[in-house]
């Protein structure tokens, strides 16, 4: 990465999450950044979220007219229609963002995803970037014009709006930092950094100066919301020099880098949650090989995503099958089970959405045991009940009833010693 062509400015890419663009003073705060870097020396690619809240507020919109006549909830949606809805938080504030930019004397233009283009899979919801055409883009650098991308959208190859995943807008930002080969990635947010967990949780949390690319992405896909899961995939294959920051407050921030970078480390570094997470169980389904593919295909096929899953011990020739997924994917997988009963054969569905995840993790985990057992150990001395479990190389994650997540998150956050700077 960061290849500087010869006789070209350097490149940088800001990112500017919901909370950073939340009303024009904050995007003239974002700005004013902006423009410091600006005078720098540097061309910049700004990357926008919408403001906070705004995106909810859609999704809402979109559920509700959704529902089905006289039903509480909301029933399945047209993801095509929910990516042109959602999408449009981000084109406000790629505009408004452009305009305050102009407005200090720093030439810029908002593009879409579908100017640039982004191209994207048609996983609408949930696409991934394909590709991002950075001529036309690179072309206005070359007359002095700043770029302000409207993040978290793309465009499918049949030409229609997508997007890609809440969070998105970090992707979209280290996308085009690998994209257009820029010196560093930095993501402007509403804390100061990536902690050993969620401040707003643990007050005691403390911010890491650097955390190794896989630790930060294992913490993300575990639902460590501070960077989307796949803009820490992208970091690390294209070697984007990632910093975590605060729109607020001008303090060194966290950077994500290779584990070699890392001097001091703990065996755990750090503890994430999921909070929206559901049980679903299927009562006596026949104990015979492929029953698993035969419930987890269909479940696949309709892009439902199957995180635990825990096969118990059969007798008589049944068994039953349980597995997590997050809250909001409850009416796709029933959809998809109830269609594919008869082949299945299970003859109850039991579902706990009372449900959340927590898991330690850590790439210390690789050379010292004993991580489950204190976690098991912890939780056991407050009470805390484990419904299922499973462990990777480098983490191990319970399913515990959600009422207890964050008494949870501060027992292990403690048990582990994380308030303390790990030894030399
Ligand atoms: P943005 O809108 O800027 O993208 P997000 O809300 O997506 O911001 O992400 C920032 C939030 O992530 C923080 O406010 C914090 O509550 C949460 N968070 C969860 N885990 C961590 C962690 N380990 N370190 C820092 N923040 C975390
Ligand atoms: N606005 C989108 C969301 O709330 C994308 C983002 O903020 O990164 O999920
Ligand atoms: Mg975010």
């Amino acid at each position: 990465m960061s290849t500087q062509a010869p006789g070209r400015a350097p490149r940088l890419v800001m990112k500017f999450g919901g909370t950073s663009v939340a009303d024009l003073d904050r995007i003239r705060n974002a700005a004013m950044r902006v423009k410091r870097e600006v005078e720098k020396g540097y061309d910049v690619t700004v990357v926008v979220s919408a403001m906070a809240g705004e995106t909810n507020k859609l999704v809402e919109f979109v559920r509700n007219a959704s529902r089905p006549e006289g039903a509480n909830h909301p029933g399945l949606f047209d993801s095509r229609e929910y990516d042109a809805v959602v999408a449009a938080g981000e084109q406000v504030t790629s505009g408004l963002m452009a305009l305050t930019l102009q407005e200090m004397g720093v030439p810029a233009r908002s593009w879409m995803g579908w100017q640039v283009p982004v191209r994207t899979t048609d996983a609408h919801g949930a696409a991934r970037i394909t590709e991002i055409e950075t001529t036309n883009l690179e072309r206005k650098f070359g007359e002095g014009l700043h770029a302000v991308i409207a993040g978290f959208q793309g465009i499918a190859p049949d030409g229609r709006i997508t997007t890609l995943g809440r969070g998105g807008s970090d992707t979209t930002a280290v996308a085009f930092a690998a994209a257009l080969g820029a010196e560093r990635c930095d993501i402007y947010t509403d804390v100061d950094g990536v902690y050993t967990t969620d401040p707003r949780i643990e007050p005691k949390a403390r911010k890491l100066d650097r955390i190794a690319y896989e630790e930060m992405l294992e913490l993300a896909s575990l639902g460590a919301k501070v960077l989307q899961t796949r803009s820490v995939e992208l970091a690390m294959r294209y070697k984007v020099r990632l910093q975590v920051l605060s729109s607020f407050e001008d303090v060194p921030g966290t950077l994500v880098c290779d584990e070699e970078e890392i001097m001091e480390q703990n065996v755990v570094s750090g503890i994430a949650y999921s909070r929206d997470e559901a049980k679903v169980t299927l009562v006596k389904v026949p104990d015979r090989p492929g029953i698993a593919a035969s419930i987890f295909g269909p479940l696949a096929r309709s892009g439902v995503n199957v995180d635990m899953i825990v096969q118990n011990i059969g007798a008589d020739g049944m068994t039953d099958m349980t597995f997590s997924l997050g809250k909001d994917e409850i009416a796709k997988a029933t959809a998809a089970l109830e269609g594919e009963k008869a082949a299945i054969g299970w003859t109850d569905i039991v579902i706990d959405d009372t449900v959340a995840k927590v898991s330690v993790v850590g790439i210390g985990m690789r050379s010292h045991a004993g991580v489950a057992s204190k976690m098991f150990n912890a939780l056991a001395a407050d009470g805390v009940n484990i419904k299922v479990i499973t462990t990777s190389e480098i983490k191990v994650s319970v399913l515990i009833d959600r009422r207890y997540l964050e008494l949870a998150v501060r027992s292990l956050h403690a048990a582990f010693g994380l308030e303390q700077e790990p030894a030399a």
